[in-house]
């Protein structure tokens, strides 16, 4: 019997080119997108789920349940980018990122949580980032929302352990995909105090997510670890520098590690 995975944001970038290797690979995949209809050419099915609507969340679990009987491994993997700096960033797009980045993949658990306790088993790999390891000026908020969703993990395992149930964090670094398209940006206001660093972040961080990875080195990675035994806490995959750079942050004095950065970003 093949196994019953969904995908939250399986129409683009990373959540795209995970569904198409594991559909590939035999598994039945759902993937999830908050306007299916305008989606063209999807290999396997995209359920309609705003992740910031916990009916639709309901809804598209039960429609699984229906249709396959079992969830058997859930990628929490919507989420979308803000950049700013956070004394102007609108308090509403900072409580719109953390709906998308934060409660909507807790509600995603909680929602499949019950199936995976009854069938006695169930993995769950949420999508993080290496920048939720530290906080990057201009996207702190992104930073935070990531950060925290790491830790819910953290918890999240040591509860749901008992259930034979596995939960785990990919953190990605840069990947190539539609996610500076879809990205809140707090505008650069002329004449503001950080019209010139966080302009020079911007343009930093735009080459990054155009010069990144291939997502499908994300979704061999993905295939990887839902084959592990036992998956470990977290995981990160992106350039090695990226990955390094988590390394650096517990090795260096903070203050050392915060001039890096300030370097790097130009600040
Ligand atoms: P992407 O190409 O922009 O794809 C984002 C996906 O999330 C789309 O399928 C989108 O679906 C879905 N989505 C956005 N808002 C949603 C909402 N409110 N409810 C449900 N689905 C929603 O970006 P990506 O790079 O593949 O990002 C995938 C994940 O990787 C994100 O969590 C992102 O933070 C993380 N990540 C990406 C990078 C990178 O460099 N690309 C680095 C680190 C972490 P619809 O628009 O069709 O609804």
């Amino acid at each position: 019997m093949s196994q019953v995975v969904l995908i939250t944001g399986g129409s683009s970038g990373i959540g795209k080119s995970i569904g198409e290797f594991l559909h590939q690979k035999g598994f039945t995949v759902y993937g999830t997108s908050r306007n299916p209809e305008k989606v063209t050419g999807s290999v396997f099915p995209l359920i309609a789920l705003d992740v910031r609507n916990a009916e639709s969340i309901q809804a598209a679990v039960a429609e699984i349940i229906t249709k396959s009987g079992r969830v058997d491994v859930v990628i929490n993997n919507a989420g979308v980018g803000i950049t700013g700096p956070i004394e102007e960033i609108p308090t509403d797009e900072i409580k719109n990122n953390f709906e998308t980045n934060l409660f909507g993949p807790i509600e995603v658990m909680k929602a499949v949580l019950p199936h995976m306790r009854n069938q006695k088993s169930g993995l769950i790999i949420n999508i993080t980032s290496i920048a939720g390891y530290m906080g990057l000026p201009y996207r702190g908020i992104y930073s935070a929302s990531k950060g925290a969703l790491e830790l819910i993990t953290e918890a999240l395992r040591m509860e749901t352990k008992q259930f034979g149930i596995k939960i785990t964090n990919v953190a990605p670094g840069d990947f190539a995909t539609n996610i500076a398209a879809g990205r809140y940006h707090a505008p650069v206001i002329k004449g503001s105090v950080y019209e010139v660093p966080y302009g020079n972040t911007l343009n930093e961080m735009n080459t990054h997510v155009d010069s990144g990875s291939n997502p499908e080195e994300m979704a061999g990675a993905i295939y990887k670890i839902i084959q592990t035994p036992n998956p470990k806490v977290h995981y990160k995959v992106g350039a090695f520098m990226q990955k390094f750079s988590i390394v650096l942050k517990r090795a260096l004095p903070d203050k050392v590690y915060e001039k890096m950065l300030m370097n790097h970003y130009k600040l």
